[in-house]
């Protein structure tokens, strides 16, 4: 809550005047610096989702679903062995990234409407473009992997990140388990921030927010099972 300096009214933590007097109680947020933000919300995630919910527009939210669906694209190609249905890496490539961008754009809408769904069967207080701009730059490290992680990757085992014949891990064990944990701990970072920032930007308890993030993900992983069943996308682990 956020009491007034005039009327010392208390106010929600997300309003700009005050509900009584009208004042202003603080600054306007018309829209969101990319760099800016992404850069806050690893550094200091609370005061980033704050910003990101009182924002007017959610810039570059779809951005960072897309470089999200490309990075999920890439390690489908990798977990499904993909890599046998192409003739070289460059097409591989080329494949990834188209099919990322469609990946990226299904996943704003799904992921962002389970997510939605959930924080409000918990009582989570903000708006779908706010669950949107909260999910969206909660992804900025997986985005961030694309730019980083993907290139070494790429670099280190060509098409035998995507084949497994002979598996990546018999060619450079130990760059294998340092990449493949990086991606992992990053992973696990992005869920880390979608928790804190459905518990700020959503104002609800911690407990709460987990669930609502690991229902999401449940339901976001299950409509991927269904996708991949659909396209008999069969894999081997
Ligand atoms: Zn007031």
């Amino acid at each position: 809550m956020i009491q007034c300096p005039v009327c010392r009214v208390e106010n929600d933590d997300f309003a700009i005047t005050c509900s009584q007097c009208k004042g202003f109680i603080q600054d306007r947020v018309p829209n969101l610096n990319l760099f800016e933000t992404g850069w806050t919300v690893l550094e200091s995630p609370h005061k980033a989702f704050r910003t990101i919910t009182l924002a007017e527009h959610k810039n570059y939210v779809l951005f960072l679903f897309t470089l999200f669906g490309i990075s999920l694209s890439f390690t489908g190609f990798w977990l499904f062995r993909l890599g046998r249905y192409f003739e070289n890496l460059l097409d591989l490539i080329g494949s990834a990234l188209g099919a990322g961008i469609v990946l990226g754009l299904a996943s704003a809408a799904i992921l962002t409407l389970a997510y939605h769904g959930m924080a409000k069967l918990f009582g989570g207080k903000s708006g779908f473009r706010s669950s949107l701009g909260l999910l969206g730059y909660s992804l900025t490290p997986i985005a961030l992997t694309l730019f980083v992680i993907l290139p070494i990757e790429l670099l280190t085992f060509g098409m035998y990140m995507f084949t497994g014949n002979p598996h990546p891990y018999t060619i450079k064990p130990v760059s294998y388990v340092i990449l493949v944990g990086f991606d992992s701990v990053i992973a696990v970072w992005s869920v880390v921030l979608a928790v804190l920032g459905t518990r700020v930007g959503h104002q609800m308890s911690i407990g709460k927010s987990i669930l609502v993030v690991l229902g999401t993900m449940a339901l976001f992983g299950g409509a991927l099972y269904v996708a991949a069943d659909q396209f008999h996308i069969d894999g081997k682990l």
